[in-house]
């Protein structure tokens, strides 16, 4: 399981390019897949319903709605007649309609009783009527959520884990790091800046001068810091640590595959409107007898905050009891007590997943932090318009690596 980043966007060559140098393998994982479902408490009878049948029905539903409007010419003014005809042939083939432009459901939603062999032509499901589609909360991103830049395919992970990435950096850069070093005080000098830093096993302290500082520190934890910045600067810090995501996953390993033994899932997530939000399934290991299944990730800071203040054992629990409406018998797949919870917002040095700036704040204190203060620099997925990614974790450094260095060329000069 990864309790933080998981997926790569192929257009994410920050982090790519990396990979590819380092030699860390990647492998495809699977977002969206039409063999997983949508689960509403108000809708279909509260029963989990097969994402291929709520897509491709909602599909063949708004193409009859469009065709409909077309042959009433409500679009006579914007469509010229030879429009027309080539919209009604795309509808056809866009939402499964028949020739009356109708839809009557589509094999594309899927088998009742899948085709077989001999006599077994197989029956399609027969369509879910429109308004219960309507009635459910799917269509609010939940549909359309691989069709987001960032989310749809191709999307990447390392084999083994995100980790293998820092791994992989760590076995180039691991000698220039200090581990075991907590920063307590970022100060400015006459000649730069001036660091304090404690060893946290003994707590001894040391002191580091520097020209530049690059700080990557999350700005949700600067208030544990000692520093000198500017009151405007101090102030944007305050504002952004406002906007950090409380994240939250939850893993489990299960006692079998069942997603692919039962359900023929093979990696995708599954979306409810529970609190889990998703369940979401390995995309390597197939048919090994045993995987780990995230169990929840929830993004909401409601939600977030909520199980996040119940112990362990009981976020666990209460995640097995939603998953259920899912997969019945869920719990008895799963080994609870070798259950995983990592809510971000309670993690030493994180207190957080990732900032979501509001537009306000992007507008104002996003502006002063990304000019420094003096000799110190931020970086960090909070100073990029990637955030929440480590690409933009990446494109920060390079891009304050290229500020330091121009400030640095011109004290030559
Ligand atoms: C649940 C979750 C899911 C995510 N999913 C994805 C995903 O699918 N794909 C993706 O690309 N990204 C994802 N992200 C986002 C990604 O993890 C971040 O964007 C990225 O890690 C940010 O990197 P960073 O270097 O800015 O910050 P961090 O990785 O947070 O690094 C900051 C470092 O500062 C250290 N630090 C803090 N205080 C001190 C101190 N006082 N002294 C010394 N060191 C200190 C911390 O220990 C930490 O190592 C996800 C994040 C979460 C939480």
């Amino acid at each position: 399981m990864n309790p933080g980043p998981a997926r790569i966007p192929h257009h994410h060559q920050g982090v790519l390019s990396y990979c590819k140098e380092f030699g860390v393998p990647l492998q495809v994982i699977v977002n969206e897949n039409r063999a997983c479902y949508f689960h509403d408490d108000s809708a279909f009878n509260g029963k989990p319903m097969l994402n291929r049948r709520v897509v491709n029905d909602s599909r063949g539903y708004i193409a009859e709605l469009l065709a409909k409007a077309i042959g009433q010419n409500a679009l006579e003014q914007q469509v010229s007649a030879e429009d027309k005809e080539r919209i009604l042939v795309m509808l056809r083939s866009f939402g499964y309609l028949n020739a009356d432009l109708r839809y009557t459901g589509s094999s594309r939603a899927g088998y009742a009783e899948p085709p077989g062999a001999g006599l077994k032509s197989g029956e399609t499901y027969p369509p879910i009527h429109f308004s219960e589609l309507l009635k459910s909360d799917f269509w609010q991103y939940k549909l359309n959520y691989s069709e987001g830049y960032d989310q749809a395919a191709t999307m990447l992970e390392p084999v083994g884990g995100m980790d293998r990435i820092a791994k992989a950096f760590e076995q180039r850069v691991g000698h220039l790091i200090t581990y075991n070093a907590e920063v307590r005080q970022i100060r400015k000098t006459s000649s730069g800046v001036r660091l304090v830093y404690a060893n946290k096993t003994s707590g001894e302290e040391t002191v580091l001068d520097a020209s530049f500082a690059i700080c990557t520190i999350p700005l949700s934890v600067f208030n544990t810091l000692d520093t000198d910045f500017s009151p405007d600067y101090k102030a944007a810090i305050i504002i952004g640590a406002e906007f950090y995501v409380p994240a939250l996953k939850h893993g489990f390993q299960a006692r079998r595959r069942f997603w692919e033994e039962d359900y023929q899932i093979y990696g995708g997530i599954s979306w409810t409107t529970r609190d889990i939000t998703q369940i979401w399934y390995p995309a390597a290991g197939f048919h090994q007898p045993t995987g780990i299944i995230l169990g929840a990730y929830i993004w909401d800071n409601e939600i977030c905050h909520r199980i996040a203040a119940m112990p362990i054992a009981q976020r666990l629990q209460t995640a097995v009891k939603e998953g259920e409406a899912i997969h019945p018998g869920y719990g008895d797949e799963l080994y609870l007590d070798r259950g995983v919870s990592v809510a971000w917002g309670k993690i030493p040095y994180s207190l957080g997943g990732w900032i979501n700036w509001e537009k306000e704040a992007r507008e104002t204190a996003y502006g002063i932090l990304n000019a420094g203060d003096g000799p110190i620099y931020l970086a960090g997925e909070h100073m990029s318009y990637l955030t929440g990614w480590q690409e933009g974790a990446i494109l920060s450094a390079h891009d304050t690596v290229r500020k330091v260095s121009t400030k640095l060329q011109a004290m030559r000069v």
